[in-house]
Formats: C-alpha cells, structure tokens, sequence
C-alpha cells in the first residue's frame, strides 16, 4: 500500500458544481486544504460568495418544479446508479477521503464505503414507501385525501468528521422526496464532496437538482441559510452554529433540521461482561479519533468494576497505533485540524485536579495533528470535560454508587444524541433505556447504526432525524386536499 505521500500525485483544484456545469467562484478566491496527517496541501477549494449562493440557490429553484414531478420510482433508479458510482468508487473515496479527513484509509474502506452504499440503497427503496391517511370521505359529499409534497429547496451544511457519509445522511432523503439542494462542506474537508460527488451527481442527476458550493460558514453557509429561496436548512456541526440558524431562521420560519452532537454515555454496571466493555469502548471511543457525536467517550462504571474498567480501557488504549494514515495497522488518525488538536488538548490542561490522566495525552512524534489515545480517570461530573463535547481520543471514566445516580449524571449534561447501557439482567437493561433522555439507547453494544432506524438528538443535540423512513417525512409537506362532490 503507498503512503499518504506517495499517493499524492498533484494538488486537486476544485470547483463549485452548479447547475450541472464545475465553475469557480465569481470572485475567483481560493484556499489551501491540507492533509491533516501530514500538513501537506492536497488541493484548493473555492471561497464561495453571495453571488454563487445566489447562483446555487437560483439552479436548484429552477430545477424544483421539474424534480418535484418526477416519480418515486423515477427517483429511486438515479438514487440506485449513485449508490453503485460509490461502490465503483469505493477506493478512490477512501483514498481522498482519507488524505482530507485524516481517516485510516484501510477503516474508510471497511467500515464507511459499505454503510455509505447501502444507506443510499435503502434511501432509494425509501422513495416508494411513503404514505398518508387513505382517502375517505369525513364530511358528507367530500372526500378528502394527503399528499406528500417536497418541501422544497434544501440548504445543507455537511461537518468535517465524516464529509461524505454525512452528505449520504443529507442528499438521500431530500433527492428520494423530490427536493432539490445546495450543500456545502466543511471548508477543512471540503475534497471527497466537491470532487467525487459532485462528478457522480453531475453525471446521474439532471442540472440544478443537487449543487455543491465550497466555503466558510461564514459568508457562504450564513448567506446559504438565510436565503430567502431556501425553504429547508440541515446542519450537521455545533451548538453554537445551530442556534444562530435556528435563530436566523425564525425571521422566515424556514423549517430546520439539526444534528448538533452529543456527550454520550456508557453505562457499565458490575454484571457486564468487563473485556466485551474494553473492547467496544476503546473501539467506538478512538473510532475517527474519537470524532464522533456518538463516540462512546463518557464511560459512568459501578463502583465494584471501576479499577477493572479503567485498566481495561488503558490496556486497550496502549494497542491504537497512530501513524500514516494509508499504513493498514494505523488504528488512530489525527485530529481534523490545529485548531480542534489544540481545542482536544485545551480540555486536558485545564483537568480537574483530582482527574488522572491513566494513559496517553501527549503528541506523538508525527508531522500531523495527531494526539495519542487517552484515558481519564474520576472527573466530577460539574467539570467542563464531562459536560463538553471534547471531540478526540479522550475517554472519561467516572464512577457510580447506585443505578439512581448512574442515570442522573448520564442525563446530566446538555447534550442527549447516544447512550449505552451493559448489563446482563434485562429488567434493569429495560429500566435504564427508559430512563435515559437520549435519541438512542444500545444495550451491551455501542454506535452500530443501521440506515432502517432513526438517529437524532434530545435536549441540545438538535431535533429532525437521520436515516430511516422518519428523516424522509422530514423532507416532506403534508397536505390535506378536499374534494367537494355533492
Ligand atoms: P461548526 O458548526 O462551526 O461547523 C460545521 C459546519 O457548519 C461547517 O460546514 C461550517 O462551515 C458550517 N457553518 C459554520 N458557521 C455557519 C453559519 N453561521 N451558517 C451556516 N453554516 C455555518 O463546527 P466546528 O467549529 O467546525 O466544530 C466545533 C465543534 O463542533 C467540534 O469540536 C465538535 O464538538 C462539534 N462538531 C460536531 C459535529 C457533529 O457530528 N455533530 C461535527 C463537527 C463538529
């Protein structure tokens, strides 16, 4: 396998796809995109601006009404060819997706390509399956029927721990309910989207009907959202972004969708079975250098098992070799950027002093971003690394004296997007998922996702749902049609 930089063979210059054609920005701005595994440019990515927002905007209005008309069975063939284009692809998605997320590429292509593929599949099947009330007749001598209309144009803000597969959680529910979109990537891992996708949808799709625009949140995203002919925003990202487009879309009610992460917990109690914990928590806690909004990073362990959990999860922390991201016993990338390494390492500076760090912490001897797996032990659950996001290798144990106490401190922060609970005894498995306030619960298990069921938050994660039949009736008007035939 080559390395990262044997792989890059020149800087790609992207372009923003508008209307079907590849065009650069009108002002002509670019950046530089680099591979956060090694600082190396990899490509340039356009600086979008109000005029191609208004340009974007103005393609996938023009091509609603068309679309619109399609049908279901329409939607689904060209759904079903863009899922094939990525499982042909499926090597040159890991590849650019890994040089510009910083993933393992060997993970890229086991663990995302497949799920990517089918969760188009299923989005395509999904195109056919909606329906409404059936028609009867309420009121004597009319007959009254729904229809499920698109809502319209989508604004989509895709993040930048997983660029494509968040653009698939996005663009297959708008397209299978005959919406039309503009999105527009992270501008740190703005490559797979504007490159690989923007081919493959430029060659399925008929012009306007899915646009892909480089740039900042801030003009491109903001002008994006808050453009009068958008009818429709999802984001993926933070909080803080989330709130300002919920608020800025209160001027026209634009409808929102928002998936703004989580702070899952684990809930380890003294009867799970202790080296199945280790393993899956040390898996799906560094899985995307612990990128994740369901990352299981805030582990609550039963007093009686703490000492075995904490020493499992350094155990199995020591085995997450970081590295070249296209050697295939790297298990551990970089963080995304500078930025989010320095913000990761921020959280474990200002520690609680009674918090250990059990294991890791440091920066590997590596040109990129990257930070070692971490493990740390006994912080109170008031410190600022329980109830924020950290969004790296770090994972926190705490322990619990009671069941009571367990649930409170999991419910215990603002965030409510994924939790877990282990246990074998199936009434308290039963009691604890009730009692958690989270979109998901998994029980002895942690972050599979299947494209049939929903995934969404609580409380301050956001509110609309991912996947499943639920994210397409998000997409969907209803509308009540009454016909008077007396
Ligand atoms: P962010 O919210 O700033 O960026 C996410 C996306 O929103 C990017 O495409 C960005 O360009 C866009 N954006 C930013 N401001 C915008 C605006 N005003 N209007 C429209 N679009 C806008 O997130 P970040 O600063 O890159 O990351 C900060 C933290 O957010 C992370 O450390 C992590 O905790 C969290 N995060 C969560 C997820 C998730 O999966 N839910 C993803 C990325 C980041």
């Amino acid at each position: 396998m080559a390395t990262a930089t044997e792989k890059k063979t020149k800087v790609l210059e992207l372009k923003n796809m508008i209307g079907g054609e590849f065009v650069d920005p009108a002002d002509g701005s670019m950046e530089d995109v680099v591979n956060p595994a090694n600082g190396e440019v990899i490509a340039r990515s356009p600086l979008s601006t109000k005029e191609d927002v208004d340009k974007a905007v103005r393609a996938a209005r023009d091509a609603a009404d068309g679309w619109a008309a399609t049908t279901p069975a329409e939607r689904q063939a060209l759904m079903l060819k863009l899922a094939d284009a990525f499982e042909e692809r499926g090597e040159e998605i890991a590849d650019l997706e890994s040089m510009d997320a910083g993933k393992p590429r060997n993970t890229t292509l086991e663990e995302e390509i497949p799920p990517m593929v089918d969760q188009l599949r299923f989005f395509a099947g999904a195109a056919r399956t909606l329906d409404g009330k059936n028609a009867d007749e309420y009121m004597e001598g009319h007959t009254s029927y729904v229809r499920r209309e698109p809502v319209g144009v989508c604004a989509q803000i895709t993040p930048w721990n997983y660029p494509l597969m968040m653009a698939v959680w996005k663009i297959g529910p708008a397209l299978a309910t005959g919406n039309t979109i503009i999105l527009k990537p992270a501008e740190t891992t703005p490559v797979s989207t504007l490159k690989l996708l923007a081919e493959m949808l430029a060659e399925i799709y008929p012009p306007g009907v899915a646009n892909l625009i480089g740039g900042h949140g801030e003009p491109a995203g903001s002008t994006l959202v808050t453009h009068p002919e958008v009818d429709f925003v999802s984001l993926t990202g933070s909080p803080e972004t989330g709130k300002w487009i919920a608020k800025a879309a209160s001027d026209s009610l634009k409808r929102v969708h928002l998936e703004l992460g989580g702070k899952a917990p684990v809930v380890v109690f003294d009867d799970a079975d202790m080296e199945a914990v280790a393993e899956t928590i040390a898996g799906t806690g560094y899985f995307n250098a612990g990128q994740d909004c369901t990352a299981a990073t805030r582990v609550l362990a039963s007093k009686k098992v703490y000492d075995d959990v904490v020493n499992g999860l350094a155990g199995q922390a020591k085995d997450y070799k970081t590295g070249d991201t296209f050697d295939e016993s790297t298990l551990l990338g970089p963080l995304n950027s500078e930025r989010q390494r320095e913000r990761v390492e921020g959280f474990l500076e200002r520690k609680p002093d009674n918090a250990e760090i059990v294991t890791g912490g440091n920066r590997p001897e590596l040109p990129g971003y990257f930070l070692e797996a971490t493990v740390v032990a006994g912080p109170d659950q008031e410190s600022e690394m329980i109830q924020q996001e950290i969004f790296g290798p770090v994972i926190t144990v705490q322990p619990f004296d009671d069941e009571a106490k367990a649930i409170e401190w999991a419910n215990g922060t603002k965030y409510g997007l994924a939790s877990s609970v282990w246990t074998r005894d199936v009434g308290r498995a039963m009691r604890v998922s009730a009692a958690l306030k989270f979109g998901c619960v998994w029980v002895n298990d942690h972050i599979p996702i299947v494209a049939e069921m929903p995934h969404g938050g609580y409380k301050q994660s956001g509110y609309g749902k991912d996947l499943s039949g639920y994210s397409l009736e998000d997409y969907t008007e209803i509308k009540h049609v009454m016909v008077n035939h007396s």
